[in-house]
């Protein structure tokens, strides 16, 4: 080990955060307003983690690593937004268009004159896919998902016994009908998973999340800048203003920690803050730094090599890591002629096809560094969550994501084939990305396996979008991780 600079004599107790994802980012904008004094280690250029931006040659323009869109029941996502100052990077859209494959179309509109709860009920009594008896027991369905007293399942997120979504709707006997037009979508688009293998808990969770605020917890928050502008370039500066030091290309290789002499930490349950401790962190490059205390706020396999490398298996072994899971998002980025949807809406439900939302937001020009404001060259993406499910059946297998983009294209022909048939359309270009780790699947078992913030060392703690926040991998747990990481130091500071 080379040299170990100590922790000066500062009033402020030092804080290293490793990772400037979401969790990383919210728990540096916490920590400072606690009165830590921060550094961040990140191990890319750039902070933003899974939220940020590719470039690409064809326009010279950045585009999203994947659609990321918030809904305003994301309230820890929101405020950290407002406190960064990164609220007019968003555009808010309250409707939910759908556009089938046969061309059928439908919307979820609120109606504003009536109390929030109740909002959408116009819309739903209304929404075209779904028959009369259909939109009235989804409707009874919703409801009760959101009370937990009507709700006849026994809930606890410690038994993976509580069972799949599929299951829970098989035992309602909900027609496959009203599966395919609005569960599958619904489950989709909140949890990045089929029914199947969702975890019963975790869509419960979600409507009760979503279900008291009624329309107001359905508003969609959809950039209008590519996400390197928000959470990389306005972000950094923000926390550079405000004294966090960060550091860039910095990968953090392995943590130095020390037993007290009382202890056995080999054969002991971990304890929340009892010692050992975590004397120095690592560098890749050998250099070491110490601090007081230390946030991890790196993913899953980055966490595990970490530990491996600092010879904590015995913590992570009882964590039982294997339950998760990762599940894949596929993003087909695609440049038309023109647009596909009237100027006026940013995103679409899709249904009867590989593809399950289509998006084509506002760019505004000053942030963005595009062509499209010519109308020449529009961009859109289609969003495939738990492409992963799609990739492994035979169709696709041989031609991979690609032939997953060729399916998307023509699920556009048809949803769109007035616009197509005029030949006034044109698919211009297309880009596929698949992010295979993108977020973890949400299973029965996966919420035994998922760590909380306090570890068995005195001053460590774990942030990140799969940490034990009952949510599921989103922005919003990965700021809540980060927040709710920062109070327990909190704690433990004050303890000290
Ligand atoms: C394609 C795609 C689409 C998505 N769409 C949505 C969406 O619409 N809405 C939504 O809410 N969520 C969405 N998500 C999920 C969301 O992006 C994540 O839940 C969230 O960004 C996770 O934040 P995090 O900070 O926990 O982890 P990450 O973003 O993964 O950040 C971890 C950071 O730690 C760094 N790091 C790792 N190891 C080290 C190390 N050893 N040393 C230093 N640094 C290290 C990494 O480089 C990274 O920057 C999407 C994800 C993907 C991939």
């Amino acid at each position: 080990m080379s040299s170990i600079s100590t922790p000066d004599q500062r009033v402020s107790p030092s804080l290293a955060i490793i990772g400037g994802g979401l969790a990383g980012i919210s728990a540096a904008e916490s920590a400072l307003r606690s009165g830590f004094q921060v550094t961040l280690f990140e191990r890319s250029r750039v902070l933003g983690g899974r939220a940020g931006s590719l470039f690409e040659p064809n326009t010279g323009q950045w585009i999203d690593n994947g659609q990321h869109v918030a809904l305003s029941c994301c309230t820890e996502l929101l405020r950290l937004n407002q406190r960064l100052g990164l609220t007019g990077f968003f555009e808010q859209k309250k409707t939910i268009p759908f556009a089938r494959i046969d061309g059928k179309r439908g919307q979820l509109a609120p109606a504003g004159w009536l109390p929030n709860r109740w909002q959408f009920l116009p819309a739903f009594l209304t929404f075209p896919f779904l028959s009369l008896k259909e939109r009235f027991t989804t409707g009874l369905l919703l409801r009760e998902l959101g009370n937990p007293k009507k709700t006849n399942v026994k809930v606890n997120v410690k038994t993976p016994e509580s069972g799949t979504f599929a299951q829970w709707l098989e035992n309602k006997k909900v027609s496959a009908n009203a599966i395919e037009q609005f569960w599958t979508p619904l489950i989709f688009s909140t949890l990045s998973e089929s029914i199947e293998y969702v975890s019963f808990d975790a869509v419960q969770h979600i409507v009760r999340e979503s279900f008291p605020a009624g329309s107001q917890a359905m508003t969609f928050y959809i950039p209008t800048v590519p996400l390197r502008t928000i959470y990389h370039e306005t972000v950094a500066e923000q926390l550079r203003n405000r004294g966090v030091e960060l550091n860039f290309l910095k990968r953090v290789k392995r943590f130095y920690w020390t037993l007290p002499a009382d202890s056995d930490f080999q054969s002991d349950a971990p304890q929340p803050y009892a010692s050992p401790k975590i004397r120095a962190l690592e560098l890749a490059d050998s250099s070491c730094r110490s601090f007081d205390y230390y946030l991890l706020a790196a993913p899953l396999p980055q966490f595990q090599e970490i530990m491996s490398n600092s010879a904590l298996e015995t913590y992570t072994e009882q964590l039982a890591l294997e339950r998760f899971e990762p599940a894949s998002i596929t993003t087909i980025h695609l440049w038309f002629n023109r647009r596909l949807l009237p100027a006026k809406l940013s995103h679409s439900a899709l249904l009867g096809g590989p593809g399950q939302f289509l998006f084509c937001p506002r760019r505004d020009e000053n942030n963005n560094n595009n062509n499209q404001q010519n109308n020449k060259c529009i961009y859109h993406t289609v969003v495939i969550s738990a492409s992963h499910r799609l990739l492994a059946e035979h169709e696709f297998t041989s031609r991979g994501s690609l032939g997953l983009a060729e399916r998307v294209v023509e699920q556009l022909r048809n949803t769109f084939a007035s616009s197509f048939q005029k030949e006034t359309t044109q698919l211009l270009f297309h880009r596929v990305t698949t992010h295979f780790e993108a977020v973890f699947s949400p299973n029965p078992s996966v919420y035994l396996a998922r760590p909380e913030s306090e570890t068995p060392f005195s001053n460590l703690v774990l942030a990140g979008d799969w940490t034990q926040t009952k949510l599921p991998a989103t922005l919003e747990s990965a700021v809540r991780s980060g927040q709710h990481a920062v109070q327990i130091l909190k704690k433990i500071d004050s303890l000290d």
